[in-house]
């Protein structure tokens, strides 16, 4: 339920009607924009008598939510929510490329990559230390290794870090990583989302391989509901009865996500393609349907990679396709920064 206060609503009849609402056990979640100021309800709101809240004249609209996600609704809170990870803005006027290795392989690997993708214009650097492979057999990511290149890697080039967590033991070794990430794999461990919503740190969400939008948005609300109100969304393709690529970049998902809630969005054109050459094509469609970022798989040696090396570029090719989406970017009104 959501409660829209008229204009000249003053802060002590507001603050008043938050503290009775709370007295019958709602958490209130409260939106205040450059045109409107908003509460909304979270928790049983059945005990509401909305006649009765009605009465009051400082009270311009009551409206029930019928989305079983609150926090995450930009009916909760219109405005776009602009988050800060380590000084940088994600959502909002900007437009954020996260780029790097899919895994972290060695210090020299991910130093070179930090330092290329920095001088094409990219904000993060992203490598995986803990990878999530469908095969047992496959490399599984050098681990607390891993995140102590990434370390070196942001130290060399000041670029800050994205990396996956796979599971909550984890938790403590990533105190200092600036994003993390959740992957496509995990988006329903709720156990991980819980945790991770008891910290101040952002969290990118990866879509499940088969989640719906709402199944996706209900994640998020897991990380938001317990206080970490950080979540960057992002789209990194869903599995569809089409075989010629990795996945199925849901396009469509971008706008109807960012309709729903209020969260940035990024896009994985990498994941989603499984495609070296296709990335860019992506790329430029996940700008034009309105996304803020992009997360782009860049190596050295694409060839040598141990893992994901088809679909990544080389920091050569990254360079033209930051080239290429700039002018796209600013004819869509954002900023790369
Ligand atoms: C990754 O980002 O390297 C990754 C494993 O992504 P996803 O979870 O989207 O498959
Ligand atoms: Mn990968």
């Amino acid at each position: 339920m959501i409660i829209v206060f008229k204009k000249n609503a003053t802060e002590g009849q507001i603050k008043t009607l938050e503290g009775e609402l709370r007295a019958i056990g709602l958490g209130i979640h409260e939106s205040i924009g450059e045109h409107s100021r908003l509460i909304g309800l979270i928790g049983d709101v059945s005990r509401v008598d909305i006649d009765q809240l009605q009465a009051n004249d400082f009270i311009e609209e009551i409206k029930r939510i019928s989305e079983p996600y609150k926090k995450a609704n930009r009916k909760f809170h219109p405005e776009d929510t602009v988050i800060e990870a380590a000084g940088v803005q994600i959502g909002g006027g900007s437009f954020t490329v996260m780029a790097g290795p899919c895994s972290v392989e060695s210090e020299a690997q991910i130093v070179q990559v930090a330092k290329d993708v920095k001088a094409s214009g990219a904000a993060f650097l992203r490598g995986g230390a803990f990878k999530p492979r469908t095969s047992p057999y496959s490399f599984q990511g050098l681990r607390g290794e891993g995140l102590h290149l990434l370390q070196t890697a942001r130290s060399a080039t000041g670029l800050p870090i994205v990396t996956e967590i796979m599971n909550t033991e984890d938790l403590p070794l990533f105190e200092d990583v600036d994003i993390i990430q959740v992957g496509a794999r995990n988006m329903q461990n709720f156990e991980l989302l819980k945790a991770l919503g008891k910290l101040g740190k952002p969290v990118l969400l990866k879509r499940g391989l088969s989640a719906t939008i709402e199944e996706w948005l209900m994640s998020a609300e897991y990380i938001m509901a317990g206080g970490n109100e950080k979540v960057i969304l992002c789209e990194r393709g869903i599995r569809t009865f089409e075989t010629s690529m990795r996945n199925t970049l849901d396009i469509s998902a971008v706008p109807m996500v960012k309709a729903k809630s209020h969260l940035p969005v990024v896009v994985d054109p990498s994941h989603a393609a499984g495609i070296a050459w296709m990335v860019e094509p992506l790329a430029m469609a996940a700008i034009a349907a309105g996304a803020d970022g992009l997360m782009i798989e860049v190596h050295n040696d694409p060839k040598h990679a141990l893992s994901d090396g088809a679909q990544s570029l080389t920091p050569a090719r990254f360079d033209e396709l930051m080239t290429k989406i700039r002018p796209t970017v600013e004819f869509f009104g954002k900023k790369i920064g």
